[in-house]
């Protein structure tokens, strides 16, 4: 059976990692120096090699700083998406923040490319049983669907479902498009993108997409641009935060080179738009 995977990119610097904001706070990112370009442009050499359009999900910030960037990938036949405004996760911000920072984004990222908006992703996956509230503002705003909400612990929560389905809220539907994990007896392991993609075997990754795909569902792939940089500027991190943000960072482009060889991937609103 074909079925065609989600390639999703998350269009952000090096300096956009939840849970640093006192180390780099958002009023040092103007002087600090944007690798997102050259990081991106390299994404979409690989795309373009490999004739696979995919969902970018772009910062407002990011926008703003580098409306070119947007219009390249908009060149090259992507499906643009939004990533929020200023990078906080969720659950920090209130409802009416979050409908503010959504808003600015959509703003700034349509005046680029004078198209409508479909898509949301939370920064760190952040919409969880503490922020649902996120979903019916998404709803409201025009949205057709959110990647926000991981079948993990931790950032998530395991129960949430692996697989896109539409949740039924007070004002309509919206859909939601999962990350892809491997189901383990002990935990859910995050295969689709992070230090996940980056370190487990990638049998193991090939094997999960497989048996996704024998049940006539999507796998979805997420990426950032500075996991394609061999060059980040160093931070002070944690051991573990170290781990999740730079392990195995020298393999991901050869990775992604193996998936695109191995499955069909396109953008989201694509394979919505397959599901019945
Ligand atoms: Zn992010």
């Amino acid at each position: 059976m074909r079925v065609d995977n989600i390639l999703t990119v998350d269009v952000e610097d090096w300096f956009h990692i939840c849970g640093i904001e006192d180390m780099i706070p958002a009023d040092r990112w103007s002087r600090l120096e944007s690798r997102v370009s050259d990081n991106t442009l390299k994404i979409l050499m690989v795309l373009q090699k490999k004739r696979i359009k995919a969902t970018f999900f772009v910062l407002g910030s990011v926008a703003e700083k580098h409306p070119s960037l947007v219009k390249a990938i908009q060149r090259h036949g992507h499906e643009i998406a939004t990533h929020g405004y200023s990078h906080q996760r969720v659950y920090t911000m209130s409802p009416e923040a979050f409908r503010k920072d959504l808003r600015k984004s959509v703003s700034i990222i349509s005046e680029i490319t004078g198209c409508g908006i479909n898509g949301y992703r939370a920064p760190e996956w952040s919409i969880r049983d503490d922020s649902l509230w996120a979903l019916d503002i998404l709803q409201e705003e025009g949205f057709l669907y959110d990647s926000s909400m991981a079948p993990l612990p931790i950032i998530g929560n395991s129960g949430y479902a692996k697989t896109p389905y539409e949740i039924n809220l007070d004002g309509g539907r919206l859909w939601e498009v999962p990350p892809l994990v491997a189901v383990t007896p002990l935990v859910n392991l995050p295969l689709g993108g992070g230090w996940g993609l980056r370190t487990f075997p990638y049998s193991l990754i090939r094997s999960s997409i497989r048996r996704l795909n024998h049940q006539g569902q999507p796998a979805l792939i997420y990426l950032h641009p500075r996991e394609f940089d061999r060059a980040n500027p160093y931070i002070r991190l944690s051991l573990v935060k170290q781990f999740v943000v730079n392990a195995g960072v020298e393999r991901t482009d050869t990775r992604l080179e193996r998936l695109l060889d191995d499955f069909i991937f396109t953008t989201i609103s694509d394979v919505l738009g397959q599901l019945p």
